[in-house]
């Protein structure tokens, strides 16, 4: 039976040096999050994302590229894509990842076929917060608490500044609601890593 109320946050399409702001937040409050990195923003900002590995958050895979044209690439270039990041992840972290979520959260019929070559495992969210779109921290803010329940998959993007300060918010809710934010390969019960 569930007796805590847990949720896992996440943050897409880093690193990027605002990435540094959110770790800073994290760190303060002692969470831990799941971070969906794009491939080429790895190779941009090495020194960010072994900071995110050294301090112990989940990395995962959102694509190499992050094209704006992913729904519709062939599971081919589907799989290439996923590669390319795994092996950019496997050199820092020494593992493969797992996760993996696709640009933009759609799913195509290329993308599963992909992944049953891969054997990653799909993470989608369950409470998206705009962060991206909506540039008022108030009503990212409001938006995320409202749909805030257990087992709560929060979806943020640690590439908008907005992000940060809703997350500092977002956090004290979460303490003050008895939320307890765990990674999210506990909240679901699944390996984050190969081996
Ligand atoms: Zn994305």
């Amino acid at each position: 039976m569930e007796t805590e109320k847990k949720i896992a946050i996440t943050f897409d399409d880093g690193p990027n040096p605002n990435t540094l702001l959110i770790l800073e937040v994290l760190k303060k409050h002692n969470v831990k999050a799941a971070f969906f990195c794009i491939g080429k923003n790895i190779e941009k900002y090495p020194e960010i994302f072994e900071q995110v590995i050294s301090e112990n958050h989940i990395v995962a895979n959102h694509s190499y590229g992050h094209s704006s044209l992913f729904d519709f690439f062939r599971k081919s270039q589907v799989i290439d894509e996923l590669n390319k990041t795994d092996s950019i992840i496997a050199k820092v972290l020494g593992k493969k990842p797992l996760f993996f979520r696709p640009p933009y959260g759609v799913t195509t019929p290329s993308i599963r076929r992909a992944l049953e070559v891969t054997k990653h495992k799909l993470i989608g969210w369950n409470v998206r917060s705009l962060d991206g779109i909506i540039k008022n921290e108030k009503i990212i803010f409001n938006r995320i608490i409202k749909r805030v329940k257990p087992g709560a998959i929060i979806l943020m993007h640690d590439t908008t500044f907005e992000s940060v300060s809703v997350l500092e918010q977002l956090l004290l809710f979460l303490k003050k609601n008895n939320y307890k934010v765990v990674a999210i390969d506990q909240l679901l019960n699944l390996k984050a890593y190969e081996n």
